[in-house]
């Protein structure tokens, strides 16, 4: 029997599982698949922080001769990125903490869906 009272549900992970190091798979609801490096996560980090400074990186490139700099890695940005954990946060969104130490990015369940 069809539930009549069913609301209109938000796709949702019913998986998740490591791939190696440095790799995450996300299983959707809607049965779709998605698969994440520990970087392009902490590139797509949606945290103010990062917002910035994705911000001030446009910027420079814009200006002339910047493709002369290059920017200087810390000790951390240069070892291999790995995500260390992912809590879930308040049923939309995962919090994503990776071996830099960077744990302030929500990233809401859209934005882990490519
Ligand atoms: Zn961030």
């Amino acid at each position: 029997m069809m539930m009549t009272k069913q609301r209109e549900m938000a796709v949702h992970p019913i998986g998740l599982s490591r791939l190696g190091d440095d790799s995450i798979e996300f299983s959707w609801s809607d049965g779709r698949i998605d698969q994440w490096t520990a970087m392009e996560l902490r590139k797509a980090c949606p945290c103010a922080t990062c917002r910035e400074k994705k911000r001030g990186e446009e910027q420079k490139l814009t200006m002339p001769g910047s493709a002369m700099l290059l920017p200087v890695l810390s000790r951390a940005e240069a070892a291999p990125l790995r995500i260390e954990a992912m809590d879930p946060v308040g049923g939309y969104a995962y919090r994503v903490r990776f071996s830099d130490g960077h744990a302030s990015g929500i990233y809401p369940f859209d934005l882990l869906r490519k």
